[in-house]
């Protein structure tokens, strides 16, 4: 990755710890991090040469995105146990794709301090006496594991569906029967936090999907119970207009089995068709890719010399991806280029 305006070696000077993460996989962290640049949003830092994203085109409206790379502001990196796992986890789970968190430095800020307001022992004491948000954040920090003691006993994920179950009450959900049948009374009980607990919900049935020796099967789709709980709590937060990240992939992997198995329509067999909210937001999600696609390919092809590679058929999708020219060619025509490589063809 090139900046077009900075030296060498000075990326790593002013941005601290690079990740970078395949948007190939089709589940765990990797696609969160694809939405994220969806909704072209850099983590951290300014918009600014922070982010770039390159990317070799296929169809006229299709890409392959082959990296994503984003920069962790230094000062945030890693200073606590897979802090930015739960960093992505709550930007998945609690803002709408739509508006995405206020800004990503504000998230990691305000993930440092409830970590910091709330060590694991406090943060478990609350959640044990029921404190709705306490509740919620030690659900996450669990799922993300992130400071929690390695002495500490192991939770179930039915432990944990149980508990963001009683958060999301008054939707009045209940997928998985309970031995007892009673709920918890939450103190600081919000809409807000009643959402990102469907949210949660969705999130952790659709991870244990994966955890299960039978994941990945139809049969298990169609007749198992967590990725239909994941689909069934993703449509109620759809219902609600409150549309996180985890909704769309969710609806996006189950999209995906029309590929692997020829001739199923996921959004017609029997129970799945009934989910009709998060079918609707679905299809609005790909309304705005298209449209945004749109507007991007019309950006991209009036200044041809800046988002493509002069030397390859490589594209980028920020300005500042890619290095200029350092001759005096005219600025208007300034070749661009990916790589010293391909600036030694010049
Ligand atoms: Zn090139
Ligand atoms: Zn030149």
């Amino acid at each position: 990755m090139w900046h077009n305006n900075e030296e060498e070696g000075e990326e790593e000077e002013t941005f601290g710890q690079t990740s970078r993460a395949s948007a190939a996989s089709s589940t765990g962290v990797s696609t969160a991090i694809f939405e994220i640049r969806v909704e072209g949003r850099a983590l951290g830092a300014s918009d600014s040469s922070t982010f770039m994203n390159i990317q070799r085109s296929t169809l006229p409206m299709g890409k392959i995105i082959h990296e994503v790379v984003f920069d962790i502001p230094r000062e945030h990196y890693e200073v606590y146990t897979h802090l930015t796992r739960l960093v992505l986890l709550k930007q998945e789970l609690f803002y709408d794709y739509r508006t995405g968190p206020p800004h990503y430095a504000h998230l990691y800020q305000d993930t440092i301090r409830w970590i910091h307001d709330y060590p694991y022992e406090r943060l478990k004491r609350g959640a044990e006496l029921n404190d709705g948000p306490q509740m919620l954040e030690f659900c996450l920090r669990h799922f993300a594991d992130c400071e929690i003691p390695w002495e500490e006993q192991t939770y179930s994920a039915t432990d944990f569906i149980e508990m963001l179950q009683d958060l999301a009450g008054d939707y009045g959900v209940s997928l998985i029967k309970r031995p007892h049948g009673k709920r918890r009374r939450i103190k600081h009980h919000t809409p807000v936090l009643q959402q990102r607990a469907l949210a949660a919900c969705a999130w952790i049935n659709f991870t244990s999907y994966f955890d299960r020796p039978y994941g990945g099967s139809l049969y298990a789709v169609l007749n198992g119970l967590p990725m239909y709980a994941a689909a069934c709590y993703a449509n109620l937060a759809a219902s609600g207009d409150f549309l996180p990240t985890i909704v769309i992939r969710i609806a996006n992997w189950l999209g995906t089995l029309k590929t692997r198995y020829p001739g199923v329509d996921i959004r017609t067999t029997p129970r799945l068709c009934e989910l009709k909210h998060i079918w609707l937001a679905w299809d609005a999600y790909w309304e705005r890719c298209i449209k945004r696609q749109i507007a991007e390919c019309s950006k991209v092809h009036a200044a041809r010399n800046v988002y493509g590679c002069d030397g390859c058929d490589i594209r980028a999708m920020h300005k500042n991806a890619f290095r200029a020219c350092s001759g005096n060619c005219h600025p208007e025509t300034k070749p661009h280029y990916c790589s010293r490589v391909c600036q030694e063809k010049h």
